[in-house]
């Protein structure tokens, strides 16, 4: 099956050509036929499964012919980089048309968002809040949408989305087409599907959450304080074009960038503290292939797609199964390969054994030849908070003394 065995106009085959796409991936072949015969559509789907492709053919063969310049598509997204993402996808497909479209999430001014509102972007994609903010204006309406889609949605739930997606559901026609994405279908999505959709096209509902085909996995078990050096030398390993790296927390994601710097590894690092335009910067070197690694949270990391990328390190065991799933799928995106590492202290193995049960597959362990797993590095990335608490102690003593002594 090819894409011209789709209702779509030259105009987008031509842009799905440019893209190199030859072959619609099981989500698009499934859902763009429903989707482009105005029905509500329900989809099991994860990144790199070719979703965003599978919302945005449809919306633009629907909006095709129509006047542009009033806003009649409105897609809700979790994060800004995801929000950017769609976009730019938005505008590669639509580039043979003079279909318009635009991202509106915070960080950045309000300024061109409001421009775009007030031009009538035909295609807006947002993150929630952002949204909300410029919906209390009066130049911001959405009185005539024709398609919602809400992609990644289990993970705008898991980031407390709800109250503010009801607030805006409330301001869009109650006539409309409703496209709902979520990898997983725990109860609260389902609930939210029956709230939303009329009589959707449901689609692989049944298949377990499982990561992208294609990916090959590994654990590395190491100490803790060996996670730096050996994440050095796998970073040395031939095949390592460049690497994702998550890390638990933001703390640690800056304490690790700055460490792989030391080691003259070059580094970057996004995360929820760092301003919008650190984040596009650092994402952006990465893309371009500037900057080999980069270090990432779970929440900043969500959705990001970069072309070609080949390696996926989990510097620290994922807290879910959930969480591993959708860190490793940045790699191997619409069927091509990559690698994932995870690595493990042995405070983690417990939790690495539950998401092997989770997902239904043993993940070999992999010792690295030649590495000297006994030594103990001069530096630690962390310092337990126990010590770090022990010296804040001793240097309050130290103080309490000198005041004693004068
Ligand atoms: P998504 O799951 O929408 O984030 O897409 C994941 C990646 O797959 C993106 O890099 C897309 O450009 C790419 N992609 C989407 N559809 C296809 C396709 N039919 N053939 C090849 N690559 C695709």
């Amino acid at each position: 099956m090819s894409f011209t065995s789709f209702d779509l106009h030259p105009d987008l085959l031509r842009a799905v050509d440019a893209l190199g796409y030859t072959l619609p991936t099981p989500i698009q072949k499934d859902a763009i036929p429903p989707a482009l015969a105005g029905r509500d559509v329900l989809a099991c789907a994860m990144t790199g499964s070719g979703k965003t492709a599978a919302f945005i053919l449809p919306i633009l063969q629907r909006l095709l012919g129509r006047p542009t310049g009033v806003t009649r598509a409105l897609v809700l997204a979790p994060t800004r980089e995801l929000a950017a993402q769609i976009d730019e996808h938005r505008r590669a497909l639509a580039r043979f048309t003079r279909i318009g479209g635009a991202a509106i999430f915070g960080g950045v001014s309000m300024g061109p968002q409001e421009t775009a509102f007030r031009r009538g972007a035909d295609v807006l994609v947002a993150t929630p809040g952002r949204l909300l903010d410029h919906l209390s204006r009066p130049y911001a309406r959405l009185d005539r949408i024709e398609t919602l889609v809400l992609d990644e949605a289990d993970r705008m739930l898991d980031m407390g989305f709800l109250p503010d997606i009801r607030r805006i559901m409330k301001l869009l026609p109650a006539q409309r087409q409703n496209l709902l994405f979520s990898a997983t279908m725990p109860p609260a999505i389902a609930a939210l599907a029956r709230e939303l959709l009329r009589q959707p096209v449901t689609l692989d509902i049944e298949r377990p959450s499982a990561p992208a085909v294609g990916v090959s996995h590994a654990a590395y078990p190491v100490a803790a304080e060996m996670k730096l050096p050996l994440l050095v030398e796998l970073l040395r390993q031939p095949g390592v074009r460049n690497a994702l790296v998550f890390t638990r927390t933001k703390h640690r994601a800056n304490r690790l960038a700055e460490g792989l710097v030391r080691q003259g590894v070059p580094a970057d690092r996004i995360h929820g503290n760092r301003s919008q335009a650190q984040r596009t910067q650092a994402l952006a070197a990465f893309k371009a292939g500037t900057c080999r690694v980069l270090v990432a949270t779970d929440i900043a990391a969500r959705g990001i797609d970069v072309t070609g990328l080949s390696h996926v390190v989990n510097f620290d065991v994922p807290p879910a199964a959930e969480d591993y799933i959708h860190r490793v799928g940045r790699t191997a995106r619409a069927e091509a390969v990559g690698d994932a590492m995870t690595l493990v202290s042995p405070a983690e193995e417990g939790d690495l054994r539950s998401i092997e049960r989770a997902v239904g597959t043993r993940i070999p362990r992999v010792t690295l030849p030649g590495f000297d797993y006994a030594a103990r590095p001069a530096e630690r990335l962390e310092i337990p908070l126990a010590d770090r608490l022990a010296a804040m102690r001793a240097e309050r003593r130290r103080g309490q003394d000198r005041r004693w002594r004068h």
